[in-house]
C-alpha cells in the first residue's frame, strides 16, 4: 500500500543471482507498505533503535566510526565520498559540532529519500544518532525540500516520538552525558539549496548561495554556524544502523565492491512500471528495465538514457548491460572528456524510448538548470541562457546550422570553469553528451526534414 498520494512505492522482490548475497533482503524499504510504520512503536517492534543500544552500551565512537569505514559506504547523494572518512576527518576537528541532513530532495527523476522518509522516518533518527555518537556532536538538523511538506510533518511526529521515548534529548536511551537535540527545516525552494554550503547559508537564515571551499564544511569556519560539520544525505544515514547491526563485512559484501551495499534506485520515463526499488548497488541497466520497471512502453527500443537525473551525462541505450552505481559512471571509460564522468547522482534513472525526441528533452533540461543557477557565477549565469536560447530555437524549428557549433562551444567553455558549485558542469553534461550523441538528431531540427520545422513553418521562417 503506498502512503503518500502520487505514483506507488515499487518494493522490490528478494533476488538470487551472482554478486547479491542470497538471498538478497532488501532493508531501506522494507516497512513500504505496511501499516503505522511511521510509528515509534513499530519500528522498535522491528528491531528499531537496536543498534543505537548497541553503539552506546558495546561501541566506542571510535568503533562505530571504524565499522561505517570498513564497510565502504559511500554518500548517497551523488559526491559518493566515503562516509567513515568524512566522520572521522570531522571528529578530529575542534567541538561544538553539527550534523547536517541534506534531505533537499529536488532533481527531477528522483524521489527516494521522499518515499524513505514517509515509510520509515525513524530509520533515519536511527542513524543520526548513530553518527552524532560516532563523531561527539549534540545537534542535528534535517533540512527538507521546502515543497515537501508532507515529509516535513512526518519527521516532525517522529521526533517528537523520540523525545517522548527518551531517545533524543539530555541523555539519549539514559546514557550519562550524551545528549543530541534534531530540528527539521524546510526548504527555501530552490534546487541550489541542495548544494551543501548553499544549504548551510540558508540554514543560517541567508539566501541560499554556494560558500567558496576551503575551508570544506568538516572544517573550522567551513561548517554549520562556522563549526566543523558533518552534512550527510538522508539515504547514507539510514544505511547505518543497518551496518552497525549487522557488521561491516555484510555490508561490504552487497553489490559492487567498490561502493557497496543496497541502493534505493528510482526509475522513470519511458517505462511501465515506474518507481522506487531497492535494489545491490551496481545492478544492470537491462535487470532495472526489463526486470523490475516492466520493460519500455509500446515495447519501444531503449534510446538512451540519464543515468543518474538530470544533472547527468546522457548514455546510449546500445549498452544495457552497464552497472548502475557510483564507482562505474565516475571512473573511466565513463569519464569522458571535456565533461569529466558521466555520474550517477542519488540514483534517479530516467529512460528515454526510441520515439521521444532528444533535443526536447535536452532543451527542457536545460531550461531546469536555466532557471535554478542562482546568478553568482558568470559561466553558468550567463551560459546556461545562452544554451537555452539557442536550444528553444533549435527545437521550435528556427535554428540555423552554424547554431549547432555554437552551442558545442558554449557548452564546451562552461564545463570545468572554476565556478563556486556543480551546477554550471550539471548544465553543460546533457547538453554536450546530448551533441555528441544525436548530432544527426539536431541536424534535421535545423534542416527542412525537420518535424517541428514543418509543424511550425511561421517559426522556421
Ligand atoms: Fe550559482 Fe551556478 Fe555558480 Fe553554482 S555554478 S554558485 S549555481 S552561478
Amino acid at each position: 500500500m503506498a502512503q503518500t498520494p502520487g505514483q506507488p512505492i515499487q518494493p522490490a522482490q528478494p533476488q538470487r543471482g551472482p554478486g547479491l548475497p542470497v538471498p538478497w533482503e532488501p532493508v531501506l524499504s522494507a516497512a513500504v507498505g505496511r501499516p503505522n510504520s511511521r510509528d515509534i512503536d513499530d519500528y522498535i517492534s522491528r528491531g528499531g533503535y537496536d543498534a543505537l543500544k548497541k553503539a552506546l552500551e558495546t561501541m566506542t565512537p571510535q568503533d562505530v566510526t571504524k565499522v561505517v569505514a570498513d564497510s565502504k559506504l559511500v554518500g548517497r547523494g551523488g559526491a559518493g565520498f566515503p562516509t567513515g572518512v568524512k566522520w572521522g576527518g570531522t571528529a578530529r576537528n575542534p567541538a561544538p559540532r553539527y550534523l547536517v541532513v541534506n534531505a533537499d530532495e529536488s532533481e527531477p527523476g528522483t524521489f527516494g529519500n521522499r518515499y524513505a522518509i514517509d515509510a520509515d522516518p525513524h530509520m533515519l533518527l536511527d542513524g543520526m544518532i548513530i553518527c552524532c555518537y560516532a563523531v561527539d556532536i549534540q545537534q542535528g538538523h534535517i533540512y527538507i525540500r521546502g515543497e515537501n511538506l508532507h515529509g516535513f510533518e512526518v519527521l516532525e511526529a517522529a521526533i517528537t516520538q523520540a523525545y517522548q521515548k527518551g531517545i533524543l534529548g539530555p541523555s539519549v536511551m539514559g546514557k550519562e552525558g550524551f545528549g543530541v537535540d534534531i530540528y527539521v527545516t524546510r526548504g527555501a525552494g530552490a534546487y541550489i539549496c541542495g548544494e551543501e554550503t548553499a544549504l548551510m547559508e540558508s540554514l543560517e537564515g541567508r539566501r541560499a548561495q554556494p560558500r567558496i571551499r576551503p575551508p570544506f564544511p568538516i572544517e573550522v569556519g567551513g561548517g554549520l554556524f562556522g563549526r566543523p560539520t558533518v552534512v550527510n544525505n538522508v539515504e547514507t544515514l539510514m544505511n547505518v544502523p543497518h551496518i552497525v547491526e549487522r557488521g561491516a563485512e555484510w555490508f561490504a559484501g552487497i553489490g559492487n565492491p567498490a561502493c557497496p551495499g543496497p541502493k534505493l534506485y528510482t526509475i522513470s520515463g519511458s517505462v511501465n512500471k515506474p518507481g522506487m526499488y531497492e535494489l545491490p548497488m551496481g545492478v544492470s541497466l537491462r535487470d532495472l528495465i526489463y526486470k523490475y520497471a516492466g520493460g519500455m512502453q509500446r515495447d519501444q527500443k531503449v534510446k538512451a538514457v540519464s543515468p543518474g537525473a538530470l544533472a547527468c551525462q546522457i548514455l546510449p541505450g546500445d549498452n544495457l548491460d552497464i552497472p548502475m552505481d557510483t564507482a562505474t559512471l565516475t571512473r573511466p571509460p565513463y569519464f569522458i572528456p571535456p565533461f569529466g564522468p558521466v555520474g550517477f547522482g542519488a540514483g534517479g534513472i530516467v529512460v528515454y524510448g526510441e520515439e521521444v525526441d532528444m533535443v526536447q528533452i535536452i532543451t527542457n533540461i536545460a531550461g531546469f538548470f536555466a532557471r535554478e543557477s542562482c546568478g553568482k557565477c558568470v559561466p553558468c549565469r550567463e551560459g546556461t541562457h545562452w544554451m537555452l536560447d539557442m536550444l528553444r530555437r533549435i527545437a521550435s524549428g528556427a535554428g540555423r546550422p552554424k547554431d549547432l557549433e555554437v552551442l558545442r562551444d558554449v557548452a564546451t567553455n562552461i564545463a570545468g570553469r572554476k565556478t563556486l558549485c556543480a551546477l554550471g558542469d550539471f548544465a553543460v553534461n546533457p547538453v554536450g553528451s546530448g551533441l555528441r550523441l544525436f548530432w544527426d538528431e539536431f541536424e534535421a531540427h535545423v534542416t527542412k526534414s525537420s518535424p517541428a520545422r514543418l509543424l511550425e513553418p511561421a517559426a522556421a521562417g
